[in-house]
């Protein structure tokens, strides 16, 4: 057996996760210090790397001659203590809208908050009764909704259909990543009766929109602290959070690159594969469901990833995802210039375990891609898109959805995937014959 096949042989073993885990503890604690977080920037020099892992800072950039972490006074203090200078990089946020999204709304100004998000999406179903089911996937674990958003012509029916997912809000910091799939929901229910070729995609295909799936750490990020990015989990060494994107059952833990076994760590996938809610219930709704192409939204970066990213060895569609991938950001780049360079996500970012894409695709056999939105780097603002960024930001991934539901209806109707592999997976337990 090729490395490779063996690879993907541990790959198909791994990726499926149909055990649930136990339920972890959580004991009742009080909040870990955060006040004084700020970004700070670090001269690199030489050894760096090690001095900050002991220190387990999290490293948001690097650029010109010095590394940006995002540190609070304790950190601070252990910084001075290990030797190490600091400054506050206040120039080179220049490009950031820091006071754009307080002027309206709330602190979150037009992002949208967990009540605001249900409002907005009962408003949907509302108005569109005949093309929108609003429901919910399962609970967060501060019991949050994880909302979904049916559209299809006969919502309230299963139809013999192509099924697609668009995932939101994974992380929490990464606000334009919940704005991007609710506006495209509220675009294809808006030019159903106006574009004809809307309504063919949306006569022709369930889909399925979980524009929030992390709605305590995004609320977290809202009034507590605006860059946190994993779940609220109270872990067992007195940290918080796990990143729910490390946490399916793909390759989960099978190295440190990317994801962590540390819980303070930013990229802690906890204690066992599934062991939190919001992965869970996306799994049970993914298997219950079935789906024949699903995207999940992140920032930033300007990205179109698609598996694997636990290994930069490619994936067995390697060239239908890249061809898919490459034309969706022709696309993007037709609406606003903007380019979305199209990668596998082992080779263009880093690998990193127990990812969404990759359990999905592992599981079903079908495209599923990582978009990391706008901007292209922290020096343009990081994770803090302004407010007028929203409209743009969505409109310009409005034709690359179109096309990857185009895709999924026609890959439904020659039969190579969609709603059948789910029955096989179910039926073949661990070792699902029909799964390469
Ligand atoms: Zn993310």
């Amino acid at each position: 057996m090729s490395r490779r096949k063996s690879s993907l042989a541990i790959a198909m073993a791994i990726c499926l996760g149909f055990v649930l885990s136990p339920a972890a503890k959580t004991p009742a604690r009080t909040d870990p210090e955060q006040t004084g977080t700020a970004v700070i920037g670090i001269p690199l020099r030489p050894g760096l790397a090690g001095s900050l892992r002991s220190l387990r800072l999290d490293p948001l950039a690097v650029w010109k001659g010095a590394l940006y972490v995002r540190a609070g006074e304790g950190d601070r203090r252990r910084l001075r203590a290990a030797g190490l200078a600091s400054f506050e990089p206040r120039d080179i946020f220049r490009a950031v809208p820091r006071t754009a999204s307080e002027a309206e709304g709330g602190p979150n100004g037009a992002y949208h908050s967990y009540s605001e998000l249900e409002t907005e999406m009962t408003g949907l179903q509302s108005k569109y009764p005949e093309l929108a089911k609003l429901t919910s996937i399962g609970l967060s674990l501060e019991n949050r909704r994880l909302l979904a958003l049916k559209i299809s012509d006969h919502p309230g029916l299963e139809e013999d259909e192509a099924g697609i997912l668009l995932v939101g809000g994974h992380h929490a910091r990464e606000w334009i990543s919940v704005e991007v799939p609710l506006q495209i929901a509220a675009s294809l229910l808006e030019g159903y009766d106006s574009d004809p070729s809307i309504r063919d995609l949306v006569n022709g295909s369930e889909i399925w929109v979980v524009p929030m799936l992390n709605p305590d750490g995004l609320e977290y990020s809202i009034w507590s602290y605006r860059y946190w990015r994993k779940n609220r989990r109270a872990n067992a060494d007195g940290s918080f959070g796990v990143d729910l994107n490390r946490n399916y059952d793909c390759q989960w833990g099978i190295d440190d690159v990317g994801s962590s076994p540390d819980p303070e760590s930013e990229v802690f996938r906890g204690p066992e594969a599934f062991s939190e809610p919001e992965p869970k219930a996306l799994r049970d709704f993914v298997l219950r469901q079935g789906f024949s192409a699903a995207v999940f939204y992140h920032s930033y970066s300007q990205l179109i990833l698609y598996p694997w990213s636990w290994t930069s060895e490619p994936a067995p569609k390697r060239l239908e995802f890249e061809a898919l991938a490459g034309k969706l950001s022709e696309l993007i780049a037709a609406v606003s210039g903007r380019i979305y360079a199209a990668g596998q996500s082992g080779e263009d970012l880093y690998t990193s375990n127990g990812d969404a894409a990759d359990w999905v695709y592992a599981g079903l056999d079908v495209p599923a891609l990582t978009i990391e939105l706008p901007p292209v780097d922290l020096v343009n603002g990081g994770f803090l898109n302004a407010e007028a960024d929203i409209a743009s930001i969505s409109g310009e991934n409005m034709p690359a959805v179109q096309e990857l539901i185009r895709s999924a209806i026609r890959g439904y109707a020659s039969g190579s995937r969609g709603h059948g592999a789910t029955v096989v997976i179910r039926a073949a337990g661990r070792t699902p014959a029909r799964i390469r």
